[in-house]
């Protein structure tokens, strides 16, 4: 594939208007001295506040805790044992913190520090939460830096790895495009540093068996990823609705080379964010209740407002934040589905109250719509 057809796939990552980038470790860590690969961090951080120029929101995932921390603790090279990491993680985690702040302070730009874990990307109720703090972040012009909580995360209950935590988190965030910045330039047949006659594949439109068949473990040592698991971001990320892309960071302005043209492997994606997450609400297939509305709210909803407890005269059913409720009019039609950020109980007592009472109504302060129109699916 020539640079301009590279060149004509990047327009994937510069027309997405949510970008998530991930780094990895051994590119923010140099192997052998443990220290911060700190130029090159300036040289992303451009990149970044470049894109935000253009008007793009951008999340970034950074690994590097654990290979930061771990040298000033003086651990020794080699397998970590669980709480070894968990302690290197909460030292070098202030430090890579810290690192993306100065080089996002050169461009005035807020960084905000987001630690997750497993538990708040499966479970639905969290999963909506922290859904709901990176759109307020975004929205309030700041970049997200997200992390494991490797120091509280447990083996069982562990990503591990960040390739497949930048998936989740695309998929959550509702990106376009998902940049794996990594030491190898893409995918291959076959482990290139092993076998001299692996071939570069340029797009993947299907994570195959075969595919999955060609990604092997980790080989930079530093970080815990490798091609297996950004083959398995590959197809979290395009069932999502998500551009994925595996390129080299080993190079300064790395995002900058790939919008120039620079090979890399993209995994494309199959239909937009917003229709899978839409198509994904629409085929749940036992909403766990029922909101009736009055035909104010009705004909509200079908101009694409959100729904509003004002306009709800009766709820049905148990469910819990997060579930998917079937939305009916006053004669029991069902006109929409989508996801209720009120628990059944809860959307009880706000029925038919205005949204500034809820607080007074509920005892804490929890959202101005019963549905979201972003969780919100016309039938
Ligand atoms: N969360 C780990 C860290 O910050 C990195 C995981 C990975 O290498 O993908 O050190």
């Amino acid at each position: 594939m020539s640079t301009t057809e590279f060149r004509v796939r990047a327009k994937r990552l510069v027309q997405a208007k949510r970008l998530v980038v991930k780094v990895g470790s051994a590119l923010l860590v140099d192997g052998k001295s443990g220290r911060l690969n700190r130029q090159w961090l300036e040289s992303l951080a451009a990149d970044i506040a470049r894109a935000r120029d253009r008007g793009q929101q951008v999340i970034v995932v950074s690994s590097g805790a654990i290979a930061l921390g771990r040298r000033q603790l003086g651990l020794k090279d080699g397998r970590l044992r669980l709480e070894e990491s968990q302690a290197a993680a909460a030292v070098g985690q202030i430090r890579l913190a810290h690192a993306w702040k100065e080089v996002f302070d050169e461009h005035a730009i807020a960084v905000a520090q987001v630690l997750l874990t497993l538990g708040d990307t499966e479970q639905r109720r969290r999963y909506l939460n922290a859904r709901r703090t990176l759109d307020t972040l975004l929205t309030l012009g700041a970049v997200p830096v997200i992390n494991e909580n490797d120091t509280v995360a447990t083996a069982e209950i562990r990503y591990g790895d960040n390739d497949r935590l930048a998936a989740r988190v695309a998929q959550m965030a509702s990106a376009e495009c998902l940049v794996l910045l990594s030491d190898v330039d893409g995918l291959y047949t076959a482990d290139p540093s092993r076998d001299p006659a692996a071939v570069f594949i340029p797009e993947v439109t299907e994570v195959t068996a075969a595919i999955e068949g060609m990604a092997t473990g980790p080989t930079s040592g530093v970080g815990s990823g490798g091609m297996a698991t950004k083959v398995a971001a590959g197809r979290i990320a395009v069932a999502a609705g998500c551009n994925l892309c595996i390129a080299t960071g080993r190079r300064p302005n790395p995002l900058r080379a790939i919008e120039a043209g620079e090979r890399c492997t993209w995994f494309r994606r199959s239909g937009t964010a917003r229709a899978v997450r839409k198509q994904w609400i629409a085929g749940t297939l036992r909403p766990g209740g029922r909101l009736t509305l009055d035909p104010g709210a009705v004909a509200a909803l079908l101009r694409g407002k959100s729904l509003l407890p004002a306009g709800v005269v009766a709820v049905e059913g148990t469910f819990e934040r997060g579930d998917t409720v079937s939305v009916v009019d006053a004669a029991g039609r069902e006109i929409a589905r989508g996801l209720c950020a009120y628990s059944a109980a809860d959307a009880g007592r706000l029925l038919g109250r205005n949204s500034k009472d809820i607080e007074a109504l509920l005892g804490y302060r929890g959202r101005e719509e019963l549905i979201h129109r972003d969780d919100l699916v016309l039938l």
